[in-house]
């Protein structure tokens, strides 16, 4: 099953969900998260693979090129701008569609490639497997990364710890989901970006339940808003000393706090049920 965890924004517990629950079902953990990887930080792992992903950009060559003006037209990205006597690429913003060569009447366009980040491949201290994703500085678009990723999770169990919001990045990365845990936090901030997440997931049809981190007596407009719309709350996490020192201290909280592995077990018991 491939379970989807996301937040509507950073800072919500996503990565702290996921790494336990990794750490609690020991399935395949892959981070999607490519602008801000930090599930190897918990999972201690040691890399025994670093793949480099590359981007092709458009090249042109100014002998055949007319400055008609079609692929600068056609880029949606602003990538190509044919200017008054030569074409501007930019490469960063370029996301390798091949849509300016199609177009080009004269053939002026080849490709150039660079490299636009990594993938990491480690296994884990408790010894499951990690695959994570790092985009390098300055890049615009990293689907290509979250696609690799995807394609080189090999397992029947994967849990994706994906992006926050609602970005080009995380609908990437939900692809093929069978469920996605959408975890939240009590807060004003963490309402409005979590109904952000929620018309996404019910716009790409993916079934989902929430689970509320740092729980406290402040839950309640978060469960009017589930209890209106008939999603389910999977579970709570409790705003406690002891889970933010294990966070400050890159534990994981249900190996640091074995009584909260009983949380993530259940979790997973209602998350099951949807798959059957
Ligand atoms: S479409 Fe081709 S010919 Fe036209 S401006 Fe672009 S590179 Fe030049
Ligand atoms: S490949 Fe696509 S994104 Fe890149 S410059 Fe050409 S049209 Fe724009």
């Amino acid at each position: 099953m491939k379970i989807a965890v996301l937040s509507g924004k950073g800072g919500t517990g996503k990565t702290t969900f996921s790494s336990s629950f990794a750490f609690v079902t020991k399935s395949l953990l892959i981070d999607t998260d490519i602008e801000e990887p930090n599930s190897h930080i918990f999972l201690k792992g040691k890399t025994s693979q670093e793949v480099s992903i590359f981007n092709h950009f458009p090249k042109v060559d100014m002998k055949k090129c007319t400055l008609c003006g079609k692929c600068g037209d056609f880029c949606r990205f602003n990538a190509i701008i044919p200017a008054k006597n030569r074409v501007v690429i930019f490469g960063e913003s370029c996301h390798d569609c091949g849509g300016c060569q199609l177009v080009c009447p004269t053939n002026a366009i080849s490709w150039e490639k660079r490299e636009i980040g990594k993938i990491f491949v480690e296994k884990s201290y408790f010894n499951s497997d990690l695959l994570y994703g790092k985009l390098n500085i300055g890049e615009m678009s990293g689907v290509k990364i979250i696609k690799e990723l995807h394609s080189m999770a090999k397992s029947e169990d994967i849990i994706i710890d994906c992006p926050p919001g609602t970005s080009c990045n995380t609908v990437n990365a939900l692809e093929g989901s069978d469920f996605a845990i959408l975890v939240t936090e009590p807060s004003p901030f963490g309402l409005s970006d979590m109904k952000l997440v929620v018309q996404l997931l019910q716009d790409m049809e993916i079934p989902f339940g929430i689970v509320i981190n740092k729980a406290d007596n402040e839950n309640s407009e978060i469960l009017d808003f589930c209890y209106k719309n008939s999603i389910e709350i999977l579970g709570e996490l409790p705003f406690s000393r002891e889970v933010t020192k294990s966070y400050s201290e890159g534990k994981i909280i249900a190996d640091a706090l074995p009584d909260s592995q009983e949380i993530f077990k259940n979790i997973l018991k209602k998350v099951k049920e949807y798959g059957n």
